[in-house]
Formats: C-alpha cells, structure tokens, sequence
C-alpha cells in the first residue's frame, strides 16, 4: 500500500518537474542554473527582490513574477 502511495508522488514530482522544465524552455531559460538567475527583478525600475524558489523553480530567471507574466503577454501580442 506504502508503495502505491510512494509511486504516486513520485510521478507528481516527475510531472512538475517536466512542467517547469517546459517552462523554463518556453521562457529561453534551458540550460541555465539556480546561479543564472538573478536575486532581484531585472526590469527597468523594479527591483523587486526574487524568492529563492522561483530561482530554484527557474533557474535563469531575470523578471519577478508580474514582470515575467507582462512580458508574456505583450509576447503574445504580437
Ligand atoms: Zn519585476
């Protein structure tokens, strides 16, 4: 029974991690490591400090989050 429960959480990692790895594809950032990733948003005049799990989740990441997600959608704009 243990060992059913085992599996199954098992594949829960397995599926987030190809998740955020898709992620990090999608977002130019394969390839990259937790050192990439930048502490603090990389947008002009924001500076908001970035959680060390959105690096771990991330790595390579440059934006916060609400940088990150404007910027997707203007991507999709155009
Ligand atoms: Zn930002």
């Amino acid at each position: 029974m243990a060992d059913d429960i085992d599996r199954a959480s098992e594949r829960e990692e397995e599926d987030l991690a190809i998740a955020l790895r898709e992620q990090a594809r999608r977002a130019g950032l394969a390839g990259k490591t937790l050192a990439d990733s930048a502490t603090v948003c990389q947008q002009a005049g924001c500076d908001e400090p970035i959680p060390l799990v959105r690096r771990q989740a991330l790595p390579g990441c440059q934006l916060c989050v609400d940088c990150q997600a404007r910027r997707e959608r203007s991507k999709g704009r155009r």
